[in-house]
């Protein structure tokens, strides 16, 4: 309950952020209205550009704002509402010229005002940021080169923005009214100057170090990581932490890992990384005594946080590293509630975790159905992809007292929470965590 009045709180002030800018105009002399289309077409510029202000609130990882949601449903709203940003601007221009096509003309480079070039300015920043977000990975476009030209478009598309509201002057011609575009605008580079400089500060101020590389089953490595003259974190079983490996906290070279040791051994943190591509591949390389920066805990991805009197957990391939977390703490705490896991890998031989999950076993009320894709001729137990029907023959009778955490690649997710639901678990006790959050 106070989870969600936690969120709703959250989800009122993100209206009013969006929406006390577009009243604030109204307030004060205000110029005689344009029509109905004019003034519509203003208010979606207004609104747009304030929607766009506030994302780069939303994704500065203020950790009280995201708790109550999870930082995956944050990203995935940062990345809806963006849309839905970038349509509000788009329609601002369209709707003025449909109107009166002798705009037309004022749109010549030759006799352009400023403010419209700002406009313009703004407007292709904005188009780059929506193509290279939502088509990255078509594009080829490496992640790193993505992120740093992604707040560096945010910023050409923002300043502009707000440039062309103030040339403009139309409904905010009053000081007061510029004064606080400005405002807004300057809240917004002092988020970029938090996150960008800020924030590395603090993490250089606190370092951890690698103490041990673990290689593991399916391609996977473990790096037990310590804390350096700090107490370090703790953490939730499940959460996760941007980590920042080789390069200096300033370089924006993070990457997010889930923990996957318990939550009750309070001196290291362990993150178990699967090799994928030109940085996880290199994690087998790490040297004892290698410095590393962590940035976290985050997540709502945690049997601490969604309580039942038992849990499933489906994982597939790495995703099995929060549960891990989760398992390994309920060990530690000696929970006997019963515990049901779908773990589904290709063979039995690269299983990551294999023999750790057998021991896992004794200590816990824990029951694994393994789910093999490439199975050992002599396999007796569940084969192929996970799937409804696997589901149906093992869920347990009191499947819909229960919570259930997924993780792991993204079609697996979708067929998991749509089977688990199907056979009778409530929706809203189902959790996914999605290891792309672009
Ligand atoms: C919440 C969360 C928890 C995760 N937990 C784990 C885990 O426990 N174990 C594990 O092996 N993997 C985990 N991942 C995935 C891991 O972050 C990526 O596989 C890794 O960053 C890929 O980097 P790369 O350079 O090796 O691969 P690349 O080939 O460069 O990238 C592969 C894909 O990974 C994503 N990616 C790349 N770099 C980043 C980055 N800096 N930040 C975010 N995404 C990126 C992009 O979608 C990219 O297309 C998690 C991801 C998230 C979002």
């Amino acid at each position: 309950m106070h989870q969600y009045l936690r969120a709703t709180f959250w989800i009122l002030v993100y209206m009013a952020l969006v929406l006390a800018p577009l009243f604030a105009l109204l307030l004060g002399p205000v110029p005689a209205g344009g029509g109905f289309w004019v003034d519509l077409s203003l208010a979606l510029g207004f609104a747009g550009t304030a929607m766009m202000a506030i994302m780069f609130l939303l994704t500065a990882r203020f950790q009280r704002a995201t708790a109550p949601f999870g930082i995956d449903l944050i990203y995935y709203f940062h990345r809806l509402a963006s849309i839905g940003a970038f349509a509000f601007i788009l329609a601002h221009p369209l709707i003025l010229v449909a109107r009166d096509p002798a705009l037309f003309g004022a749109m010549h480079p030759a006799v352009m005002p400023w403010h419209l070039w700002a406009g313009f300015i703004s407007f292709g920043a904005l188009a780059a940021l929506m193509i290279t977000s939502l088509w990255r990975k078509q594009l080829r476009i490496h992640y790193d080169e993505w992120r740093r030209a992604h707040v560096l478009l945010a910023v050409l598309a923002l300043v502009p923005g707000v440039a062309h509201i103030a040339g403009v002057a139309h409904y905010s011609a009053t000081p007061w009214k510029t004064w606080l575009w400005l405002l807004i605008m300057l809240s917004c580079l002092a988020t970029v100057g938090y996150v960008r400089l800020l924030k590395p500060m603090q993490m250089l101020r606190r370092p951890w170090r690698v103490v041990e590389v673990i290689e593991e089953r399916g391609s996977s490595w473990t790096l037990v990581v310590r804390p350096e003259r700090h107490a370090g974190f703790r953490f939730l079983p499940g959460q996760f932490a941007w980590l920042t490996l080789w390069s200096s906290p300033f370089a924006m070279k993070e990457h997010p890992f889930s923990i996957s040791s318990s939550a009750e051994a309070v001196r290291e943190v362990r993150f178990t990384i699967k090799e994928l591509g030109d940085f996880t591949r290199r994690i087998g390389q790490v040297k004892p005594g290698t410095p590393v920066w962590l940035d976290g805990p985050y997540g709502t991805f945690s049997i601490d946080i969604s309580r039942a009197p038992g849990y499933v957990f489906v994982a597939g391939g790495v995703g099995i590293a929060p549960v891990m977390s989760m398992l390994r703490t309920l060990a530690d705490r000696g929970d006997q509630r019963p515990l049901l896991l779908f773990y589904a890998y290709h063979t039995w031989e690269r299983l990551t975790f294999r023999e750790e999950l057998e021991q896992l076993k004794e200590q816990l009320n824990l029951e694994i159905v393994y789910v093999l894709s490439e199975p050992p001729s002599d396999w007796q137990g569940e084969t192929g992809y996970l799937s409804e029907e696997i589901f149906a023959r093992h869920l347990p009778a009191d499947k819909a007292a229960r919570e259930c955490f997924i993780c792991g690649p993204t079609p697996m997710i979708a067929v998991a929470e749509r089977g688990l639901a199907r056979q009778g678990m409530p929706p809203t006790q189902i959790h996914s965590e999605l290891f792309d959050l672009v």
